[in-house]
């Protein structure tokens, strides 16, 4: 076994050099190529071809090659699938003295591979459950040894700079490109220092819990298109943008792509060249690093709040404003007041729906008149599921479909499909996700119920009654359209939110 495959290449090089110069007249002429060879001067021809040889011995291999970075795997890993993840893992794990930080850039490697927004290590009493979560559903990888939790918990504490024996509290924490000292050095050799990492511990029954959230890895952020949107919502969310000033605010639960679709908003902005503006966005945390943003990340340990953040970026002359959540009390005022004087806001509420919205911002203490005079759309998403194309099947409709669908009967010429399971889904008749909208522009009626002190039932009959397509109305189309399937509109469309 060659153990530097660079040296082997150089020698080989110079034996190939050597050959070359002794008998280089006789190939010359055995090859015919006495012409073509005569109009460059010998030697430095030979000169040339040896600078090539090693210079093509010096570039670095491992790039591609399954079997070198098997050999070495802290260079750079290979893409696996979560069976090939879990044995990988636990043969690592088996060994008399396992390498934990090889264990650990591994799986956070593998996560990436494979589209993991989440990273959980969950104690158990036999062991710590390692758990990938893809498009929004968790997978089991493998349980990890209870003797190793220890070791891989101090480990990822040195990379996030937390400190390593403090297990009887919550410490949180980043590594990654958004970290900073003895973690970038670790990860550039492992290939991960280029993604963002955020990561909290939590001490439980059987030991420290611990989740890593992956940062977008700076890859293009998506635009309203590829985000699922219909011509007709990117037309109105166009509109709402190229406003000077008002409020815009996003609602979903977590992991409803609340985020992505603000970065398509800001990017939207940004690409309004008839409106160049100053855009500022205040996030906890900054999950895309977009050019020509200025990007503000809120640290409330140090006493950076939103509320603050938000009153120093007005003091810096901006025009739109990205904050990423409204939760307190005292940026719900700032936030609206910068709404009403000329500056556009993009935000996100936690809210159930896009009606709801309203009554979460007044609870938490803004005037009816400034959520009136501010606020010109309440945009309220979920994501959903889509059919594997790879193994899209037609089926009949059950009774538990016509419940999913809230139907009485299924209606002529709809269709359902559903995925049979195959390599492309893992198996699981899934694959990728589209975002649904539920976009309420307030009207001069609406603002007239909120006046009145409507309940968001009230707006949202009123909305619906105007003409909004409600989240499970769109879900049903998608349905329809062989998109996705009913027990997914189950899962992410509640009862209640129909
Ligand atoms: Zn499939």
């Amino acid at each position: 076994m060659i153990r530097n495959p660079k040296l082997f290449y150089v020698a080989l090089a110079t034996a190939f050099i050597g050959v070359i110069v002794r008998h280089g007249a006789s190939i010359e002429s055995s090859l015919g190529m006495q012409d073509v060879i005569t109009s460059l001067p010998g030697p430095t021809l030979w000169l040339g071809i040896a600078g090539a040889l090693i210079v093509l011995s010096l570039i670095p291999l491992g790039r591609t090659g399954r079997s070198t970075s098997r050999q070495d795997p802290r260079r750079l890993f290979v893409k696996e699938d979560i069976q090939q993840v879990a044995t990988y893992v636990n043969t690592m794990t088996a060994q008399e003295e396992p390498d934990v930080k090889l264990i650990v850039d591994y799986t956070i490697f593998q996560a990436i591979a494979a589209d993991t927004s989440d990273i959980h290590f969950d104690p158990m009493r036999s062991g710590m459950a390692l758990r990938y979560r893809i498009e929004g559903m968790m997978k089991d990888v493998t349980v990890i040894p209870l003797a190793l939790s220890g070791p891989i918990a101090n480990r990822l504490k040195v990379i996030s700079n937390l400190v390593i024996y403090k297990e009887a509290l919550p410490q949180d924490g980043r590594f990654g490109k958004g970290g900073s000292g003895q973690s970038m050095v670790e990860l550039e050799r492992s290939g991960l220092a280029k993604a963002d990492f955020r990561i909290a511990f939590m001490p439980t029954l059987h030991g420290e819990r611990i989740v890593i959230r992956i940062l977008g890895g700076g890859d293009d952020y998506m635009d309203f298109t590829e985000l699922g949107m219909a011509d007709q919502e990117q037309r109105i969310m166009h509109r709402l943008l190229e406003q000077p000033q008002g409020m815009v605010i996003l609602t979903g639960p977590t992991g409803s792509g609340k985020s992505t679709t603000i970065y398509a908003g800001l990017s939207a902005v940004q690409k309004q060249t008839h409106a160049v503006r100053s855009i500022a966005t205040l996030e906890d945390p900054i999950e895309f690093d977009m050019e020509g943003i200025n990007q503000s990340q809120v640290d409330e340990g140090r006493d950076f709040t939103f509320d603050k953040g938000l009153r120093a970026i007005l003091r810096q002359d901006p025009d739109v404003i990205m904050v990423g959540e409204i939760r307190d009390p005292e940026t719900a005022r700032v936030a609206v007041q910068a709404g009403m004087t000329g500056h556009l806001i993009i935000t996100t509420v936690h809210a159930g729906s896009s009606a709801a919205a309203f009554s979460r911002l007044l609870e938490i203490g803004v005037a009816p008149y400034s959520l009136n005079s501010a606020l010109t759309a309440v945009i309220a998403q979920r994501l959903l599921r889509k059919i594997c194309t790879g193994c899209k099947k037609e089926r009949g409709f059950t009774e538990h479909d016509l419940r999913d669908l809230d139907m009485a009967t299924p209606p002529r010429d709809f269709k359902l499909f559903h995925g049979t399971g195959c390599e492309i889904c893992s198996g699981s008749g899934y694959h990728g996700r589209t975002a649904l909208f539920e976009i309420l522009e307030v009207t001069e009626p609406i603002r007239k119920l909120v006046a009145d002190g409507a309940s968001a039932d009230a707006i949202e009959q009123h909305a619906r009654e105007a003409g909004m397509r409600s989240l499970f109305r769109t879900a049903i189309d998608a349905v329809g359209v062989g998109l996705t399937t009913p027990e997914e509109v189950a899962r992410v469309i509640s009862k209640d939110e129909r």
